[in-house]
């Protein structure tokens, strides 16, 4: 039987191992589908601490393993397809095995809600991102019109931090009031550099011939008028949805799936604990995600003190 298995391997879930690791407990990170999470998706990290001059985000979680497996963490390529958190020892089904353990650390992350039209995909790192934080001083954007959809706080200020890079940044919104909070909204409306564009929604990415993005076709629901509009990049920020399906009916999560934490870090199950961009959808950051592991590891490590006693 494990002491500890992490679910989950991007930063949230690395960090916990390497603080379980540290503690002698051996912890198991199932990896999942994604190895090294979110973060292997992007090209420079520039606002991790301590790589002044950015770092790949593959190579950032590279070393995060190594350094986790270093103290004794192992790596196991499975994707846990069921959980049974109501008698302990916990039991995980991983790629049809069962594994047995004292504790969990649920570090599963979150995905970027996609629009799902044409070109999106096949353009995504070639113009389309999901992460203006993380993208947007690209030397492609520089000085370029760019486009940011949804109408929430995330699409503002989003919408905010590119208007640094881009010569103009269209708001694109389904609605013609945005969903954000008013101090965010005013802030981006009254920035002359952001353009919004109301009662609109994205219906193709183009140019896939080109194998980058030169523009979006646009359509106005309202009125049903077609457009297209040239930018250099397409940033989508139209929320989140948490990696948290398999613990549905065991594990309390709010409405929208992001698990609700009861005491630190631990859930609503003693025993299981929360970490990452799977209990967050405020921050969503590689380093406050890795800053939760170690909360994680650390109550994950005083529970089993304390049943052990
Ligand atoms: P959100 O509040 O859920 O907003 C998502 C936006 O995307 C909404 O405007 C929604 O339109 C739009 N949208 C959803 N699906 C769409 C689709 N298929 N096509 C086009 N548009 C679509 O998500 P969020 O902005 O990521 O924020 C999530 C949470 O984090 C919120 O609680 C927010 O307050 C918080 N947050 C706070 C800050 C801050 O305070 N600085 C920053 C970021 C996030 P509708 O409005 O029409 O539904």
């Amino acid at each position: 039987m494990e002491k500890v298995i992490v679910i989950g391997s991007g930063c949230a879930g690395w960090t916990a191992a390497l603080y379980t690791a540290r503690a002698n407990l051996q912890p198991l990170v199932l990896t999942g589908k994604q190895p090294g999470g979110l973060l292997t998706t992007t090209s420079i990290v520039e606002n991790y601490p301590g790589f002044p001059e950015g770092v790949d985000g593959y190579e950032l979680m590279t070393r995060m393993q190594k350094q986790a497996e270093r103290f004794g963490a192992r790596a196991s390529f499975g994707s846990v397809e069921a959980a049974d958190f109501s008698r302990k020892p916990f039991t995980l089904t991983v790629d049809g095995e069962k594994v047995e353990t004292q504790t969990v650390i649920i570090a599963t992350g979150a995905g970027h809600r996609h629009l799902g039209v044409p070109g999106e995909n096949l353009l995504e790192t070639k113009g389309v991102t999901y992460c203006a934080t993380c993208d947007g001083a690209l030397p492609s954007f520089r000085n370029q019109p760019l486009v940011v959809v949804g109408g929430g706080d995330s699409a503002c200020e989003e919408a905010i931090y590119l208007t640094r890079f881009g010569s103009a940044v269209h708001l694109i919104h389904r609605r013609d009031q945005l969903r954000a909070s008013k101090i965010m909204a005013e802030r981006a409306l009254s920035n002359p550099k952001i353009k919004p564009v109301w009662d609109s929604a994205i219906t193709e990415v183009l140019d896939v011939k080109q194998d980058k993005v030169t523009s979006v076709r646009l359509k106005n629901l309202k009125t049903g008028a077609e457009s297209v509009l040239n930018c250099a990049g397409v940033f989508i920020a139209i929320g989140h949805v948490p990696n948290t399906g398999i613990f549905k009916g065991q594990i309390e999560t709010d409405a929208n799936g992001f698990i609700v934490p009861k005491r630190g870090t631990m859930t609503n199950v003693p025993g299981v604990f929360v970490a990452g961009d799977c209990a967050d959808h405020v921050y969503r950051q590689a380093v406050t995600a890795a800053g939760s592991g170690c909360a994680a590891a650390i109550d994950a490590e005083r529970f089993l003190a304390a049943q052990n006693q």
